[in-house]
Parts: C-alpha cells; structure tokens; sequence
C-alpha cells in the first residue's frame, strides 16, 4: 500500500509537484496520465526517493518517511534508503548490465546488496525469467535481445529485488511499435497477479484496462481522479477532457 500526502517538489524556481496526495491500496494498479512536464515523472521519482521531495510523506507499506522533517546527513539517508528498498523501478530504457548475462543481471542485485543466498536468488530469477517469456535467454547478453525484451528483463530484475510497490515510468516510450505490446501484456500480467504498480503511460487504452485508479496530473496537482471508466471514459475536467481530445 502507498500513502502520499502533501508532496512538494521545486527545482529551482519550478514548482514542479504542488500538493499531491493519493493512496493505493494492495494489489491495486495506479496510472498516472498528463501532458509533458505536469510532474508524472517526479511523482515517481520521489516514490523512489530518486528525487527527494521538498515536503510531504510519502509511506510504503510499513515504511513512511516525513520529508518536512527528513533529519539532516546520515540519518536522512538512510531513511531514504528504506524507503528506496520498498520500490523497484523501470525505467524507459532498462539500463542492464551489457557484459553481464540475462541472469546475472536479475541476480546481481539481490546477491550483491541485499546478500541474499545465490542458489536461492538464481531459482527465483529463473522463474522470473519465465513468468516474463524469457526463460530460454538466461545465458544470453543484452544485446543479443529486442528492445521489448531487454525491457522485460529490466521488468524481471526489478522484481528479482522483491519490491512493495512496482513503478514503471513510461516502459514502452522507447521501444518500437510492435515491441510495446509485449511489455504491456507482461505488466498486465503482474497486475492481475497482484503486484501493487504504479505506472506513468501515453498508452491510454492501455492505461483504460490495466487501472484500478486513474490519475490525472496537470501542472504539478492532481486535477481529476477515479476509476478508468471515469477519468478516461467521462472526464470531468475542462483540462482532462482536452489532454484526452489530444492524445485519444
Ligand atoms: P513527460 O511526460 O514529458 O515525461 P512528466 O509529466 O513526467 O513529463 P516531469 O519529468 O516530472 O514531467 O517533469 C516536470 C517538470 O520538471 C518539467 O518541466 C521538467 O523539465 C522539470 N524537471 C524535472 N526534473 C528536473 C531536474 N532534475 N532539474 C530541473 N528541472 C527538472
């Protein structure tokens, strides 16, 4: 579950995030639309703690931390560190390891910072590997794979860190057309298996089928919000409504 209250976020004078709040719930897939520069990627970001939000709390399951009240040096670190530990992330280009191979670049992760068993971890990413259709490439090299299936291994390793809360920022943007349907079918997947995700998306009639929660972001606020039949399918908003005319 993911708790989000008063988030603020400047860079240098561009207020960026202004006040987002939102929660969701287990199991559930939140995604986040809007134009270029409305603060999608931010809010991800200071999920992450990638980005260090200004103000606000921002709680992961039991892990919540207070940046109005973020103790300065090592303490504020490390409290950004747990909260980074409760989220994978994915990014638009996956950013493997291109000397290492399929699998080590599931297991490095696991082995290496969490030091975690490494019989243990290569069983598991195995069946990461084939829960994402990639179980025959455990031995090959990154660039011996398409960009849909590179991203999936991105999917995979991210999931390898046995994360909370999945967060995807724009997982297809960079990939060819016919790739993206791919990646998209394997996000659905986790999604209906469970995983809380969090996803930012130009895909809306993907974002219509895989949302439980729909938001709706212009100019750093969260402007509209509900379930995909609402958001998407009945907006509200004068400035939803136009987002929607642009890009449907
Ligand atoms: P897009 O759909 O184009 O990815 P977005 O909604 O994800 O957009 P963000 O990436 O969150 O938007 O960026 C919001 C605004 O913050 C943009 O104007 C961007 O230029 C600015 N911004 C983001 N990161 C930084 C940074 N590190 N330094 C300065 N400005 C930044």
């Amino acid at each position: 579950r993911i708790e989000v209250s008063g988030l603020y976020k400047s860079f240098g004078s561009l207020d960026v995030l202004r006040g987002i709040d939102f929660s969701t719930p287990r199991g559930t897939s939140t995604v986040l639309l809007g134009p270029s520069g409305s603060g999608k990627t931010t809010v991800l970001r200071s999920l992450n703690v990638l980005d260090v939000p200004d103000s606000g709390v921002v709680r992961i399951d039991d892990v919540s931390v207070d940046f109005s009240a973020l103790p300065p040096g090592k303490a504020g670190r490390a409290a950004g560190q747990r909260l980074r530990g409760q989220s994978g992330m994915v990014f638009q280009s996956h950013n493997l390891f291109p000397h290492r191979t399929v699998l080590e670049n599931l297991t490095e992760g696991p082995v290496v910072a969490q030091k975690r068993d490494v019989d243990e971890v290569v069983a598991e990413a195995r069946v990461l590997l084939d829960q994402v259709g990639l179980a025959d490439k455990a031995s090959s090299y990154p660039y011996q794979l398409s960009g849909g299936q590179q991203q999936r291994v991105g999917i995979a390793r991210a999931l390898a860190l046995k994360p909370r809360v999945v967060l995807f920022d724009e997982p297809t943007s960079a990939l060819d057309p016919e790739l993206v349907g791919e990646v998209l079918a394997v996000i659905k997947d986790l999604a209906a298996e469970g995983w809380t995700t969090v996803i930012v998306t130009h895909e809306i009639r993907f974002a219509e089928h895989v949302a439980d929660q729909v938001l709706f972001l212009d100019g750093g606020v969260i402007v509209e919000r509900g379930s995909p039949a609402q958001v998407i399918g009945d907006p509200q908003e004068e400035r939803t409504q136009r987002f929607l005319r642009r890009v449907l």
